[in-house]
């Protein structure tokens, strides 16, 4: 199965990846996470991809495609991927079809997290995650059993950079004049699902399962 996650930030993409990865058995590719990647280890990636992070803009196409090309070329994802952040604007969408039609493959389904932009404002701003093993909190929707370490490798969580009150606002404005436009995009296409992601998170994965022929 290739599935492709659309949704603003903070809709509980990574979220529901994570969960659908692991039930389907597929690699769970998200480019926030290989952005983060490349800035901890200070490769020339990172810093090029910070400057535009730091301020709430998307990183240019043509830095993001050749990463996703990468990716997509390694022999896990033969049998299926799922692409959580990418494509987040029309030409990356048309770069993606591109490559998977060289490849004989396409994408099934882009599945879309549906959330208005008051709770995203509460997701991103009580968002923590963990350093260490990436694992994704809420301070009030899903908080680590033990207050502000991590459940599963006990290290602090933290609030991401780009989290802050003032890049949140950069964020959804690149979202609603970048991204948005995908949902058209594949609904034209014949392959958009939408889901409700107010819903409680088991409730989502429910539905997308549901959606996708997999119950
Ligand atoms: P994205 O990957 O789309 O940016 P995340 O998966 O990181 O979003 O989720 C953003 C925040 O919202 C996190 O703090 C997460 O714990 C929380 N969250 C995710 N899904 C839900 C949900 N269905 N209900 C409430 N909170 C959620
Ligand atoms: P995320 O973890 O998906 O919220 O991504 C964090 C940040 O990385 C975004 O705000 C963008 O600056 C950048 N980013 C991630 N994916 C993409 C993409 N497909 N295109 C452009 N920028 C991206």
């Amino acid at each position: 199965m290739r599935l492709i996650l659309l949704g603003a930030p903070g809709a509980g993409k990574g979220t529901q990846a994570v969960i659908l990865a692991e039930k389907l058995k597929i690699p769970h590719i998200s480019t926030g996470d290989i952005f983060r990647a490349n800035i901890k280890e200070g490769t020339e990636l990172g810093k090029k991809a910070k400057e535009f992070i730091d301020r709430g803009a998307l990183v240019p196409d043509d830095i993001t495609v050749g990463i996703v090309k990468d990716r997509l070329s390694k022999p896990d994802c033969k049998n299926g991927f799922l692409l959580d952040g990418f494509p987040r604007t029309i030409p990356q969408a048309e770069y993606l079809d591109d490559v998977l039609c060289k490849m004989n493959m396409s994408v099934d389904y882009a599945i879309n997290i549906d959330v208005p932009d008051d709770v995203i404002i509460k997701r991103l701003s009580g968002r923590r995650v963990c350093p260490a093993c990436g694992i994704t909190y809420h301070i009030v929707n899903n908080p680590p059993q033990q207050g502000d370490v991590c459940d599963g490798c006990v290290t602090g969580v933290v609030q991401r950079d780009d989290d802050k009150e003032e890049t949140i606002q950069k964020r959804l404005i690149a979202y609603h004049e970048q991204t948005e436009p995908l949902i058209d995009y594949y609904k034209n296409k014949g392959k958009l699902i939408v889901v409700d992601g107010t819903k409680e998170i088991e409730e989502i994965t429910s539905e997308i399962l549901k959606a996708i022929g997999v119950v």
